[in-house]
């Protein structure tokens, strides 16, 4: 049975191009402006011999907009709600933000397996960031970059030991 996953977390730290990575595929609108996934995409996904049932999601922003944040919120919500597991992606080169702790209290509330993955660290540049998330006491935080593919192997390790 495939295991289902929740990515969730901020807009622009990379869950659409983390999505896409898995997928195989380019489902998701991977773009530079804050919220362009509007709304939940689902695919198939694998990493090595894991199946995954794939849930992007938008996040929210403290956007003026409250009717949006809300409806935001509630469908990152109901993804973690339904998943096995969740993917909460913090960008490690702008580092933890107060929006991102807002998703660590979701996360914390619902109760379920959460894997903190640090995403775009190559180069080094997430450094920084990739030690801050450790203040958000979770796992150990899977430093990756879902752009170039690196990390992959312990992203699949987290997974295994969450599932
Ligand atoms: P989302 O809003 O969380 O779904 O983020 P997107 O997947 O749309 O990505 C937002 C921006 O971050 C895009 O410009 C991506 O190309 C870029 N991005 C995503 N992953 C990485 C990464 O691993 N490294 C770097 N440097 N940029 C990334
Ligand atoms: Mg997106």
């Amino acid at each position: 049975m495939a295991l289902k996953v929740a990515i969730v977390g901020r807009p622009n730290v990379g869950k659409s191009t983390l999505f896409n990575r898995l997928v195989g595929k380019k489902i998701a609108l991977v773009d530079d402006q804050p919220g362009v996934t509007r709304d939940r995409k689902e695919a198939r996904g694998r990493l090595g011999d894991l199946e995954l049932d794939l849930i992007d999601t938008a996040g929210f922003d403290d956007v003026n907009d409250a009717s949006l944040e809300a409806r935001m919120r509630r469908q990152t919500e109901m993804a973690i709600a339904e998943a096995d597991v969740s993917l909460y992606v913090i960008d490690a080169r702008v580092g933890v933000t107060p929006i991102d702790r807002v998703f660590s209290k979701l996360l914390r509330q619902a109760d379920k397996p959460t894997i903190l993955v640090a995403n775009k660290c190559e180069g080094r540049q997430g450094d920084v960031g990739l030690t801050e998330a450790f203040s958000l006491g979770f796992n150990e935080p899977v430093a990756l970059s879902a752009e170039h593919g690196e990390g992959m192997s312990d992203l699949y390790q987290a997974l295994l030991e969450a599932a």
